[in-house]
C-alpha cells in the first residue's frame, strides 16, 4: 500500500467534519461582515449624495448641479449673479433641459450679460420656497441674505434625505435650512477670517460719507450688489446728496429698486445729466465698481467698502481715503454657527471658490464633532 495515499475510510469522515466546520465559520463571517456592510451602507451612500467637482459644479441629489455646468445633470441652478457662481452658464445653456434662478437673478443676469443671453436656454425662475419636482427629487429655493435674488438650494431626494448647498451668505438675516447633507462656502473659513469690533460699520459708512460730503463730492468703491446696499444705507440715514454712477451701475441699481430695494430717488448716470436736472454745482455721491479705486483721481475723498477687513470696521487709508468692511459674506463664527443650526450628518465645505476650505473642514470636525471634507481635493 502506498504510504502516501490516504486510507480514504479514515480520511473522509475527517474531511466532511473539517468542512462542516469551515463552512459554519465561513457563513459566521460573512453574516458579521453583513452586518456591518449594512449598518455603513446608509453612510456611503450619504457621500454620494452631494460632491463639488474641479470645474466648480456643486452636484446635488441625482439631477442637480449648481453654479457650474455639469454635462450630466439636467438641471442647473444658478445661487446668484456673482462670476463665480455663473461659470459654464453658456454650455448649460446649450446643454440643460432647464437652468434655474430666481426672477432678480434673472433681472440682474440679463443687465450683466445682456438682454438675448439667456434667450439661448430654457430658463424657469422660481420664487423663494415653491419647490419644484423632477424625477423623484424635490427643488427648492431659500432666501439667503448676500446679494439681490441670492438662493440657497435644498434638494430633497427619493428617500427624503435633506441635501443643501448655503451659496454665498451672511449669516445675520439667512434663515438656517436644517439638513442631512450640507454643501456650504468657505470664504472666511479660517480662524483668523472672525470679526470681533463691534461697532456698527454700517453708522461709520454714513459718518464718514457726511465727513466727506463736508469738503466735496464723495467717490464709493464697491462690488455689484455691495453698491445698492450701500445706497440703500445713505438713503435710509437720510443723505439727501444726489447719486450718480456709470450706466451699468444705474441699470443694476434699477433692478434692485424694481424688486424693493429702498433706494426712492432718482439715479443719475453722469455728472452732466446730474448739472442738467439740478441747478448749481452741486455736490454728490458717487458709486464706482472696486476696480475703477486706482482711475479716480487724487485729492478725491474715498471710501471703499470690503469684506477683508477683520481688525477695525473703519480705517483711513490716505489723506481722504477709507475703507468700511461691510461683508456680505458670514465670517469664521458665522459659517461654523450655520452648521450648528444645520444639524447635518455630513459637511463639504466648498474648495473651488477662494476661501479657506480645508480648515473650516477640520474646525467643523474639532468643534462640532460632525464629519466633514473638503471637495474638489
Ligand atoms: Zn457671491
Amino acid at each position: 500500500m502506498d504510504v502516501s495515499e490516504p486510507n480514504s475510510s479514515l480520511f473522509l469522515p475527517s474531511v466532511g467534519q473539517q468542512l462542516s466546520k469551515y463552512t459554519k465559520s465561513l457563513q459566521q463571517t460573512i453574516l458579521a461582515l453583513s452586518d456591518k456592510y449594512c449598518s455603513l451602507l446608509p453612510h456611503v451612500e450619504m457621500h454620494l449624495k452631494a460632491n463639488v467637482t474641479n470645474r466648480g459644479a456643486v452636484l446635488l441629489g441625482r439631477h442637480v448641479a449648481c453654479d457650474a455646468f455639469e454635462e450630466a445633470r439636467p438641471l442647473r441652478v444658478v445661487t446668484h449673479a456673482h462670476a463665480d457662481h455663473l461659470t459654464g452658464l453658456h454650455q448649460s445653456l446649450k446643454s440643460c433641459e432647464t437652468v434655474v434662478m430666481t426672477p432678480a437673478t434673472k433681472d440682474l443676469i440679463n443687465v450683466l450679460k445682456g438682454p438675448r443671453f439667456l434667450l439661448k436656454g430654457n430658463v424657469k425662475a422660481i420664487e423663494y420656497d415653491r419647490p419644484l419636482i423632477y424625477c423623484g427629487e424635490r427643488l427648492t429655493l431659500h432666501k439667503v441674505d448676500h446679494i439681490l435674488g441670492a438662493a440657497q438650494v435644498l434638494v430633497e431626494d427619493y428617500d427624503g434625505t435633506r441635501i443643501l448647498y448655503t451659496g454665498d451668505f451672511r449669516i445675520a438675516n439667512t434663515p438656517v435650512i436644517q439638513s442631512d447633507v450640507l454643501v456650504i462656502e468657505a470664504t472666511y473659513g479660517n480662524p483668523w477670517r472672525t470679526r470681533n469690533f463691534k461697532d456698527d460699520a454700517r453708522h461709520l459708512l454714513v459718518s464718514t460719507v457726511r465727513k466727506g460730503l463736508k469738503q466735496g463730492s464723495v467717490y464709493i468703491f464697491g462690488y455689484h450688489g455691495k453698491l445698492q446696499e450701500v445706497m440703500q444705507i445713505l438713503h435710509e440715514a437720510g443723505i439727501k446728496a444726489p447719486f450718480i454712477m456709470p450706466k451699468r451701475i444705474l441699470n443694476i441699481s434699477r433692478i434692485h429698486q424694481k424688486h424693493g430695494a429702498r433706494i426712492h430717488r432718482p439715479l443719475f448716470s453722469s455728472k452732466s445729466k446730474l448739472q442738467s436736472t439740478l441747478m448749481g454745482d452741486e455736490q454728490y455721491v458717487a458709486f464706482y465698481h472696486m476696480s475703477w479705486r486706482k482711475k479716480i483721481g487724487p485729492g478725491k475723498f474715498k471710501v471703499c467698502v470690503s469684506g477683508w477687513e477683520f481688525y477695525s470696521p473703519c480705517r483711513q487709508t490716505g489723506e481722504k481715503e477709507y475703507v468700511v468692511a461691510l461683508s456680505d459674506h458670514s465670517d469664521f463664527k458665522g459659517l461654523l454657527e450655520y452648521v450648528r443650526q444645520s444639524q447635518p450628518r455630513l459637511v463639504i465645505t466648498d474648495n473651488y471658490r477662494a476661501g479657506d476650505a480645508e480648515s473650516l473642514a477640520k474646525h467643523i470636525k474639532k468643534q462640532l464633532g460632525i464629519e466633514a471634507k473638503a471637495l474638489p481635493r
